[in-house]
């Protein structure tokens, strides 16, 4: 996840964890050499031991997926890990203007498409609720724009213990709810500004609609498979058991294909790739709901655009932490690769980006934002706090260069290649998107 993840552990790039997959041939192991470092039994060990034990080596993927949400012992499930305390700070923690911006852009698509009379905010993987209520602040002091405007808030969260603290940030009153069959809503909420909010475990249960979709270090803990090519074509890593080490993990290679490979590009140049489905299919429903009911999808990430190779890493207490060490008490992460989710949107939408952090937040106007914040405050330690922030949010060697943003519109949205028959009939060219163009103050 975040950057600030890894404050006081040196440079997160380059202290990546790389990946030596061992061969797995069936039952015969070879030998490890490793020292054996910390292996912290952990509730969570223990289960995937067993099951490895039990049905042999698991993917990546399912190692990603038992440890982060495994709905007993899963790493997101109990516990609040953001913030300076816990285990990683993300953007919207950092600084209220990220979310002042990101609100700002909904609007300004709202706006550019006809200004609906309603709407449907959608964010998957709320953390806190700190960036949606900082959007719905927006919301607000635009009322004057808005009203009339019927929005409501749906909020994908697989995490028992951070649903409870986003009703809290963002509800005056809220009710938990038994899950009935079909209505697939678990908790349903009001905020003060009487804007109804509805959590949901998955996107498909979502209500379809005009809607806004974000997404922010969302994509990255999305369970990855990851391949490594041989001299005998492409091998899926697996984790299996240290046959030397008790209750130590490590990575082995599949002795021969697995149908998890149908996943990498044909032409593919990489030695090593990490693929992650579930974000593909979540991409295809976004892509399939904005072409027919409307809307708009952001997603920011630190990522690539199909560059990177090994990206799996961990952090705990801000810090770098080993992927395969006690499983269940830290963040597991991998970059999102941009190009695998524009491919994954089939041409549906239009998409745009993925640029870097720094460019997307100064066109959305960070600058001037954060001059008028700092008139407003005399304040030493809030102007303080508000330049730090930005320092954070925006300088090239914290976030700004890092994190990326993209999105997803309908095609209708951009000015299409028929841009001089447009002219020539003068039917109005769309205003360009805001944050991946300059904006313009008109
Ligand atoms: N967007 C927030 C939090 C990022 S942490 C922020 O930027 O501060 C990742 C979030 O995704 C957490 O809320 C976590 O509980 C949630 N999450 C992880 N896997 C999920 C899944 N499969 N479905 C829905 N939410 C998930």
């Amino acid at each position: 996840m975040g950057v600030l993840r890894g404050a006081g552990a040196g440079p997160l790039c380059a202290a990546a964890r790389t990946v030596i997959p061992r061969l797995w041939r069936g039952r015969r192991f070879s030998s490890g050499e490793e020292p054996a470092e910390n292996s912290r039994v952990t509730p969570m060990l223990r289960h995937l031991t067993y099951k490895i034990k039990s049905t042999g080596p698991i993917t990546v993927a399912e190692y990603m997926k038992e440890a982060l949400t495994n709905p007993a012992k899963g790493y997101y499930v109990h516990r609040d890990m953001l913030g300076e305390k816990g285990d990683f700070i993300t953007s919207p923690e950092i600084s209220q203007i990220f979310g002042e911006l990101l609100g700002i852009w909904f609007v300004s698509e709202w706006m550019a498409t006809g200004r609906n009379s309603a709407f449907q905010l959608v964010e998957l993987g709320p953390g806190r609720g700190t960036l949606t209520g900082d959007i719905l602040r927006v919301f607000s002091q635009l009322g004057s724009v808005l009203k009339n405007t019927d929005i409501s808030v749906h909020l994908v969260e697989v995490s028992s213990k951070l649903s409870e603290i986003q009703a809290a940030a963002l509800t005056e009153e809220k009710a938990l709810l038994e899950q009935t069959e079909g209505s697939p809503v678990y908790m349903k909420g009001v905020t003060k500004a009487g804007v109804p909010v509805s959590w949901y475990r998955d996107l498909q249960d979502v209500p379809q609609g005009y809607s806004f979709y974000l997404a922010h270090e969302f994509f990255d803990v999305l369970p990855v498979h990851k391949f490594q090519k041989t001299p005998q074509g492409w091998r899926e890593v697996f984790i299996d058991i240290d046959p030397q080490v008790p209750d130590k993990l490590r990575f082995v290679l599949a002795p021969s294909a697995t149908p998890a490979e149908a996943f990498i590009q044909g032409d593919e140049a990489r030695e090593h790739v990490e693929v992650c489905p579930e974000a593909g299919v979540i991409v295809q429903e976004l892509a399939q709901r904005i072409s027919l009911s409307g809307g708009a999808a952001l997603i920011a990430d630190y990522g690539h655009d199909g560059s990177k190779t090994d990206t799996f890493r961990g952090f705990c207490g801000h810090k770098l932490h080993d992927v395969l060490t006690a499983p269940g008490t830290a963040d597991l992460t991998a970059d999102v690769d941009f190009s695998y989710l524009r491919r994954m949107a089939q041409g549906k939408v239009a998409s745009l980006g993925p640029i870097q952090q720094q460019m997307f937040l100064k066109n959305m106007g960070i600058d001037v934002r954060l001059k008028v914040l700092l008139g407003n405050s005399d304040e030493p330690s809030t102007r303080q706090q508000l330049l730090r922030g930005y320092d954070m949010l925006m300088n090239p060697k914290q976030m700004g260069e890092r994190f990326n943003f993209f999105a997803m519109v309908p095609h209708q949205r951009l000015p299409d290649r028929n841009y001089q028959k447009n002219a020539q009939e003068s039917k109005p060219s769309p205003v360009p998107v805001a944050g991946f163009d300059e904006l313009v103050w008109r």
